[in-house]
């Protein structure tokens, strides 16, 4: 099975190659932003090695990254002096897609150029996009540590070599040789506005060195960009702009974020919080081995997005930054496990990102909806999960009920019950529409009486844990038990005049059918849920409920 996967990937890549190859992508300009991103994180990982293992930068110990043209041989060259990679990661790192979510991404490919790059702007394909502005690319990199280099290359048609190399220095060098119609790409002031405008937040320098075609001496390198990590800066010194593009490059998304909080807590603990709301929901928000990926830095270091620590998988949808002013820098990934530090850090970041919620959820109604549409099933997994948190996001929660098709707040649903009602009604279903057309819902409308319609598979579990809400139950109407008698709805004269069984035929009738069903059903017995159809399976009070059943047999599969 493994040899499959790994060719499987190798085909996505040829695919991605080929569109990047015939691409007619007017934001070709991305492919710099992507190999900037690249040389920033690899000399994030390397500051970090560097902080167990200094011999590793002995003799080069300062950070850099430097794009040179060369207009007449047509090179474009993007030089970090970073981790590098040895030949194993040239293979795998540059020969297959790895990222988490591509498997999504390429499923949206559709064959079509034209829009499958305008999906490549929207996600950004990282390394590969080099391909629509080079017809040969060489990558030449040294792993820092190691005595060998080594020197991948192609022209993006579905293969590429790898063999040793000569290179003196730690880090990777890649050489784009430059397309026939893609000529900008030489250009001094063409390269400089790219890289103000993409890189500007890198921690790194960047220096630009172009030597035009007439021209006999060496270039000057000359820095581009501000140098000092965007979260450091004030908030203040920090356009709008600036902030999308640092979302660009730490989250690996290219949407616009929906909502940005940065801050600076001072007091026990000090640290930097730039955090993200992303705008759509990324393709892999459920792949059960999806982890949050805030960055921690400690004291502008990296050390690590691999962290459950931060925050909570019910906030894994959040991107960015955290800088802690506090711990120790040779904090391991598994020192952060149960840190007393970081404990305290993530409880106040999440409240301050649930205070913030709160807010724009009185301030910018349609704001908020719009980010509880993407992430609302992920923030009521905190429901069952944060007992602490439990009363705080069901007053947040936003659902779908009978009430029209927006949606509404437990308050707003309570102050719409009825007369006698005391329950909180509602449905569950695999989604929405299905959920909708359930029978048993038909007595409730006849009654106008309202019920919560619920379709995320996470309601089926936060609703175990809890059963009611300011002193309202909640009660499921495909279960048994849901009297509607004493509700004093909104009956239609009509149906008060139709005539009703009596109560002796009823039950003859009732026995009868148990009858025939025998042990299929465990009871059989009149409802006053139904108004049109003549009969529906409900769950008993004690059981599980219906769609609760089917979602586990389903998972058991
Ligand atoms: P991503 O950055 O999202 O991981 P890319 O396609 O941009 O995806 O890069 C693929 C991988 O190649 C990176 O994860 C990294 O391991 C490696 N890589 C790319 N550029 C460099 C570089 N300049 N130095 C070291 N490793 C690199
Ligand atoms: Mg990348």
């Amino acid at each position: 099975a493994e040899t499959a996967e790994t060719r499987g990937f190798e085909a996505e890549v040829s695919r991605l190659l080929h569109m990047m190859v015939h691409s007619v992508y007017s934001d070709r300009e991305i492919f710099l932003r992507e190999l900037i991103s690249n040389a920033s994180d690899a000399c994030d990982k390397l500051r970090y090695e560097a902080l167990t293992n200094a011999a590793l930068i002995a003799g080069d110990p300062a950070f850099k990254i430097s794009v040179a043209v060369d207009e007449a041989a047509r090179t474009l060259t993007v030089s970090d002096n970073g981790v590098g990679m040895s030949h194993d990661d040239l293979i795998a790192n540059l020969g297959t897609i790895a990222r988490s979510g591509t498997a999504g991404f390429a499923e949206k490919l559709t064959g079509d150029a034209k829009k499958d790059v305008q999906l490549i702007g929207q996600f950004g394909v990282g390394f590969y996009s080099v391909f629509m502005v080079a017809d040969k690319v060489t990558v030449t990199s040294k792993r820092a540590g190691e005595d060998v280099a080594h020197v991948w290359e192609s022209n993006g048609e579905g293969t590429y070599t790898v063999a040793p190399a000569a290179k003196a220095s730690r880090g990777t060098d890649i050489v784009l040789h430059i397309k026939e119609d893609a000529d900008e790409f030489l250009k001094k002031f063409r390269l400089e506005t790219i890289i103000r405008t993409y890189s500007d937040h890198i921690g790194v320098p960047i220096t630009l060195a172009v030597k035009a075609k007439d021209q006999a001496e060496d270039a000057e390198a000359a820095a581009v960009n501000e140098g000092s990590a965007l979260w450091t800066r004030p908030k203040a010194d920090v356009t709008e702009e600036q902030y999308k593009e640092f979302y660009h490059h730490v989250a690996r998304a290219w949407d616009d974020p929906a909502l940005t909080l940065h801050y600076k807590a001072e007091g026990m603990q000090e640290y930097t919080v730039l955090l993200y709301i992303p705008g759509a929901s990324p393709m892999d928000l459920f792949d059960p081995a999806r982890k949050p990926k805030v960055k921690l830095y400690v004291k502008k270091v990296f050390i690590t997005d691999d962290t459950g620590e931060l925050v909570p998988g019910w906030l894994r949808f959040l991107k960015g930054v955290v800088d802690s002013q506090d711990l120790p820098l040779n904090v391991s990934r598994e020192m952060l496990q149960n840190n007393p530090l970081v404990t305290r850090m993530s409880k106040a970041i999440v409240k301050r990102v649930l205070g913030e919620l709160e807010k724009l959820a009185e301030s910018d109604k349609d704001k908020f909806e719009a980010i509880w549409a993407n992430f609302g099933a992920v923030l009521k997994e905190g429901i069952y999960e944060d007992h602490e948190r439990r009363e705080q996001l069901l007053k947040l929660a936003r659902f779908k009920s009978t009430n029209g098709d927006g949606w509404t707040t437990l308050a707003d649903y309570v102050a719409r019950m009825k007369e006698g009602q005391k329950a909180i009604y509602y449905v569950t279903g695999p989604d929405e529409a299905a959920a909708r057309r359930l029978p048993q819902l038909e007595g409730f409308k006849a009654k106008g009486v309202e019920v919560l319609v619920l379709a995320d598979a996470v309601d089926e579990f936060w609703l175990q844990m809890v059963t009611e809400h300011e002193g309202h139950a909640f009660q499921s109407i495909t279960r048994g038990g849901s009297d509607l008698k004493d509700i004093k709805g909104e009956d239609k004269a009509e149906d008060a005049e139709k005539p009703k069984a009596t109560e002796g035929a009823m039950a003859a009738l009732t026995v009868l059918m148990k009858e025939v069903l025998g042990d299929n059903v465990k009871e059989v017995r009149a409802s006053d849920r139904l108004t049109e159809t003549l009969a529906c399976l409900v769950a008993d009070e004690s059981a599980m409920d219906m769609h609760l059943e089917r979602l586990l047999k389903a998972h058991k599969k």
